[in-house]
């Protein structure tokens, strides 16, 4: 037996490649978007009430990473990826369905539009559906998850002084946290857990229209050396 599914929207979002999105929601504030929503869901009927809500759950497809093929374990990056585990066991995004389910803050609706901050989803996400947040029954005060019982410690993040003044000029431009977004997202420390790399080995993402660039100096800390225009991004801003 099958069911078909189809997006009520798709977010537009500042991560525009799955390297260095945080692996919950929340952990960068910072991370903002917009769920745009498609017809009929584009009338304002359809989120009268949400500016009473702060929070909203977000169902979606993990678009980019659809597999014919269903795994029964998966090895998280959480868990170093070397130790396997029931997929049911996991937020991994390789799963049945390849459906995702994040808790959003809901900071502008609009008709058609609902704006959206502390996300993990990259550009292009289809979503298949909104629901608001209820604290009485989604706070579960007494819950436990012995894998992962709490958020990963945040890395040092550095700034080389003339990324910093970068940073700070496109975050004018853009009209975005962007010194943030960066602080927040590289503290998650991005790079695969196997990885001790050489100082001298550059990372780089695109966030919104940059490109940013760093570097591991030394254990422990990340420097970022560099925030440029994103070439193939023509000024143009998402
Ligand atoms: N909070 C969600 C959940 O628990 O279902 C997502 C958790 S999953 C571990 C988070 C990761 O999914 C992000 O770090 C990002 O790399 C990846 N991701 C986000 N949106 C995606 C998409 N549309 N397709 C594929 N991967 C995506």
């Amino acid at each position: 037996m099958s069911y078909s599914v189809s997006p009520i929207g798709f977010v537009r979002s500042c991560f525009k490649e799955k390297f260095a999105i945080p692996r919950q929601p929340q952990l960068a504030p910072a991370a903002r978007g917009v769920l745009e929503l498609v017809a009929p869901f584009d009338n304002g009927d359809a989120v009268q009430g949400l500016e009473q809500v702060s929070h909203v759950w977000l169902l979606f497809l993990f678009h980019q990473a659809l597999e014919d093929k269903p795994r029964l374990k998966v090895r998280p990056p959480r868990l170093g990826g070397n130790q396997s585990v029931g997929v049911f066991s996991t937020r991994a995004t390789h799963r049945p369905n390849g459906i995702g389910q994040s808790v959003v803050k809901l900071e502008k609706v609009e008709a058609g539009r609902l704006w959206l901050s502390g996300i993990d989803l990259l550009d292009g996400t289809p979503v298949l559906d909104v629901k608001p947040y209820l604290p009485y029954a989604d706070i579960v005060a007494d819950a436990s998850n012995a894998l992962a019982d709490s958020a990963p410690a945040p890395i040092k993040v550095e700034w080389q002084p003339a990324a910093l003044e970068q940073a700070h000029q496109h975050a004018l431009r853009l009209q975005e946290p962007l010194v943030e977004l960066i602080e927040q997202c590289l503290a998650q420390d991005p790079r695969p857990a196997y990885q001790q790399p050489a100082p001298e080995r550059r990372y780089g993402v695109q966030f919104w229209d940059v490109d940013v660039h760093w570097h591991y100096p030394h254990p422990g800390a990340i420097c970022v050396l560099e925030v440029v225009q994103a070439a193939d991004m023509n000024g143009s801003l998402v």
